[in-house]
């Protein structure tokens, strides 16, 4: 199937897209699937193939029916939020809030939402919101996705079909006064700035970055009804400071999640010292997004679960202290560690408490702090490890448990993945100007 990306200038955010001039259209057979099964199809590095890398796009006709029809909003969730106060901001009439709030098939006072999570809005020509959708967290390592609309004047769950597709996205930008403000402009959400931040900090600290440095990133992308409704993993990244440039691939181990190498297939990260748990049966539950076709759910684990026997070890992966210790919601009895970076790791469901592993308290990695329980929202006896950057998941597995060694078989695959993206970044480095838009 052939894929159309629409590249963004540093400056200008692609959510506030008005018109495209110049567009790059790039496919990618083993990347544009649309999801099926119960979760996102693994990528691999055999199943990179890159078909076209430019095309030339005509203009986009647009008539007086396209503008004059319906268009999806976005709003960030600041600190303090509800939903009234982002829908209201989202220029929402206070009828139709209202009127939503009313008839709404959810209780919207039960809805948890973080600040930094994206709420979207459908408004139709009218300035009536006709379909809201955003993640709730459950508070237990999940997040159920809430899409509503408006079906015959009355407002109603509508997933009546997953219409999803997972599409890479590639953005370019050139670093202004700061790295972060630079790709957040062009459209890079926050948990994909914060996990390439985490996966280079053993090379550079990205937010030292200079004005003029370079960064390309190449990121998964989930979307529902035509919107980005999440991200996965970030796939490949190419950041250029000082006159040295740095690479880093995603490869993908299994279950237990993908790590970063460099251009060598050396690992970009150290990574943690150990294991969170000192043995399971098996991943139950991978991070990243779950989508279920029969209960017609979308779901974000923002864990991984380890599942294991009640009373296994649940050991710190690395040097921490003590952030939170007690009963969390539907994640149950729960320990929390702070590392350095303010990464924060959490270890949920545990049946027993390790007497001394109180909060303030110092542990050294591999030390016991908790045991292995089905508290809270739990199915059966497992582990869910989650991993916290300045509030932000990340996936444990890229920043929070140890890198392996490539194998040579692996390391094999893994030039090949590095050809076939070094052809798809190169399409940007090529451009001369980026202009892709026009006001
Ligand atoms: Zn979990």
């Amino acid at each position: 199937m052939m894929t159309h990306y629409f590249m963004t200038t540093q400056n200008k955010p692609l959510r506030k897209r008005r018109m495209i001039a110049t567009a790059i259209a790039l496919s990618f057979s083993g990347l544009a699937l649309a999801a099926v099964g119960n979760e996102i199809p693994k990528l691999s590095a055999e199943g990179y193939k890159i078909e076209r890398v430019l095309q030339e796009l005509p203009m986009p006709k647009i008539s007086d029916k396209q503008l004059g029809s319906s268009y999806w909003y976005d709003e960030e969730v600041q600190t303090g939020d509800n939903l009234t106060l982002v829908l209201k901001r989202l220029g929402v009439s206070e009828n139709s809030i209202q009127n939503f709030l009313k008839e709404s098939p959810i209780d919207t006072k039960m809805l948890q939402l973080r600040a930094g999570q994206i709420i979207s809005a459908r408004v139709d020509s009218t300035g009536n919101v006709t379909d809201v959708q955003f993640f709730s967290d459950d508070d237990n390592g999940e997040r159920n996705l809430v899409a509503i609309g408006k079906i015959n004047g009355k407002w109603s769950l509508n997933i009546d079909d997953i219409d999803t597709e997972t599409m890479p996205s590639l953005r370019s930008v050139v670093v202004g006064t700061s790295s972060t403000g630079s790709l957040a402009q062009a459209g890079v959400p926050v948990e994909i700035r914060t996990n390439l931040r985490e996966i280079f900090s053993d090379k550079f600290d990205l937010d030292e970055l200079k004005q003029g440095d370079r960064i390309s990133i190449l990121y998964e992308s989930l979307y529902f009804r035509g919107q980005e409704i999440a991200t996965g993993n970030i796939l490949a990244a190419e950041i250029t400071t000082s006159g040295k440039t740095y690479y880093g691939y995603y490869f993908d181990h299994g279950d237990s999640g993908g790590n970063f190498y460099d251009e060598y297939g050396e690992s970009l990260k150290k990574g943690f010292d150990g294991q969170p748990i000192e043995s399971f049966t098996r991943i139950s539950s991978p991070y990243g997004i779950r989508l279920h076709p029969v209960l017609k759910t979308i779901k974000m684990h923002t864990g991984i679960d380890y599942a294991a026997p009640a009373g296994t070890k649940i050991l710190a992966p690395s040097d921490g202290v003590v952030s939170f210790s007690g009963w969390k919601g539907g994640y149950g009895n729960t320990i929390m560690l702070t590392h350095e970076n303010g990464m924060e790791t959490l270890y949920g469901h545990m049946s027993a408490y390790i007497s001394g592993v109180n909060v303030g308290k110092r542990v050294k990695a591999g030390d016991v702090i908790g045991l292995v329980g089905s508290t809270g929202r739990s199915t059966g006896p497992h582990l869910h490890y989650e991993v916290r950057i300045n509030g932000q998941h990340v996936n444990p597995a890229t920043v929070a448990l140890p890198t392996p060694k490539l194998a040579a078989e692996d390391l094999a695959a893994l030039k090949k993945y590095q050809q076939k993206t070094n052809e798809t970044m190169a399409a940007v480095r090529g451009l001369p100007v980026m202009v892709s838009q026009r006001d």
